[in-house]
């Protein structure tokens, strides 16, 4: 062990641009745990039998405005430009997101050039509006048309997701999935979307493959490590060298502050005879089905095959020891849950030779992009602090 300064907990995003920037940029050793037998955390992808990649852990698509993270992801692969296109089924019709004027077109016919029209005037073309905004507004078109969209878009399927009615919850919530004036031409708005060409799993085995890292891989690093007053011991020994945690912050502490919430999912993944089950990648289910979406991966590279895999996607609540729903995937946004978080932080800052960082261990609804530019900026940090 004296040989590692730096330990990395988790091989996910933030994990993975940790231990790439510590082994490449200061040239030390690294040691990094991973619980699950693969890198990537829930961006991993593997080939089926059908020659399609499949997003293990869900659907996942690389967008982002930062030229800083496409620069750093893009030394480890090259893109295929998809862009994200999805549809809600409703009422037998596929309606695009976000909900723009193609649905008012479709599900608001004869109502359609009066709500256009009270849209541009108040809000202007090419505006996106959180639906919380069309609730709360006085002019009576707009709310009776925001509570329409309310009901048929976002209620039910997020009382699926989440298991509470939605307006309960952190407005973040809400506000990733904003309605539309005007033609959006993909889910997301952001200068540069893709999926790289050879999969996430390519691209993480690149990050990581480096004389100065060692991967464990099957290992969560509690069977090694222990955590007292504030310490950490190595197999009972002192470490005084740098830990970077990307799990779950509360498991770190024994949970002593309390558990943390979070939503789970579970995937049901069925190969089909046939070239086409949907028209684009997701298409999400707002209505009484018991689950939110389903996915058809092929159309992510654009694959050319005879056959397709899909899967269905039912949400549940997180059970740390269940056979089912028993991987944190979504941080519960509220408000008892944000003061635990903040008592874990706190204490976590008391540790000088810990960095928490990730979805997990920050308690955030981090998109690829923000979890790898928060990685960069702690490498940063880790930097300085090890250069002085
Ligand atoms: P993770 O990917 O969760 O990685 C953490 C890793 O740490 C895991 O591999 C875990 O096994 C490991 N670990 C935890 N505890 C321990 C321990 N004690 N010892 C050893 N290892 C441990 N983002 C997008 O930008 N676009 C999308 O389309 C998108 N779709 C998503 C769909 C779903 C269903 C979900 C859940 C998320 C999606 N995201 C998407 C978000 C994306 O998954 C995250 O931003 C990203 O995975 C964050 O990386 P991370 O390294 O912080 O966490
Ligand atoms: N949402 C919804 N209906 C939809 C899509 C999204 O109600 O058809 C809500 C839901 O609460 C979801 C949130 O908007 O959790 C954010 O959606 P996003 O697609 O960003 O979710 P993610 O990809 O993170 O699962």
């Amino acid at each position: 062990m004296n040989e590692y300064k730096f330990i990395v907990v988790g091989a996910g995003f933030s994990g993975a641009v940790l231990a790439e920037r510590i082994a490449n940029i200061l040239n030390e050793k690294v040691l990094v745990y991973e619980k699950r037998e693969h890198t990537g955390g829930n961006a991993y992808d593997y080939l089926n039998e059908n020659r399609i990649y499949i997003h293990k852990y869900g659907p996942h698509i690389f967008h982002t405005d930062s030229q800083t993270v496409i620069n750093y992801l893009s030394q480890f692969t090259e893109w295929y430009g998809y862009r994200h296109k999805v549809f809600a089924k409703v009422d037998n019709s596929y309606i695009p997101l976000p909900f723009d004027f193609r649905g008012i077109e479709i599900l608001l016919k004869k109502k359609e050039k009066r709500i256009k029209k009270v849209l541009l005037n108040r809000y202007g073309k090419n505006k996106k509006v959180p639906i919380y905004e069309l609730l709360n507004t006085k002019n009576p078109d707009l709310k009776e048309f925001g509570e329409f969209v309310f009901e048929k878009i976002f209620l039910h399927y997020s009382k699926k997701q989440w298991g509470v009615n939605p307006l309960t919850l952190s407005k973040r919530v809400l506000k990733r999935v904003p309605v539309y004036i005007g033609y959006a031409d993909s889910y997301f708005d952001n200068k540069f979307q893709g999926i790289p060409s050879g999969g996430f799993s390519s691209l993480f085995e690149k990050m990581l493959n480096h004389k100065n890292i060692k991967l464990m891989l099957g290992k969560d690093f509690r069977e090694d490590f222990e955590l007292r007053e504030r310490k950490f011991f190595y197999r009972g020994k002192y470490f005084d060298g740098i830990i970077i945690f990307t799990g779950e912050i509360d498991y770190l502490f024994d949970f002593k502050f309390g558990r943390l919430s979070y939503r789970s999912l579970r995937f049901d993944f069925e190969d089909i005879s046939t070239e086409e089950f949907q028209p684009v990648a997701v298409v999400n289910y707002p209505g009484k089905e018991d689950f939110t979406r389903i996915t058809e991966y092929k159309h992510f590279l654009n694959q050319k095959v005879k056959k397709t895999t899909i899967s269905r996607e039912y949400p549940g609540e997180y059970k740390r020891d269940g056979s089912d729903f028993n991987i944190p995937y979504y941080p519960f946004f509220d408000k008892k849950n944000e003061e635990i978080y903040l008592k874990y932080k706190k204490e976590a800052s008391l540790i000088k030779n810990l960095f928490t960082v990730g979805r997990l261990a920050e308690y955030k609804y981090y998109n690829m992009d923000d979890a790898v530019l928060r990685a960069l900026e702690v490498f940063e940090e880790i930097k300085r602090i090890t250069q002085k």
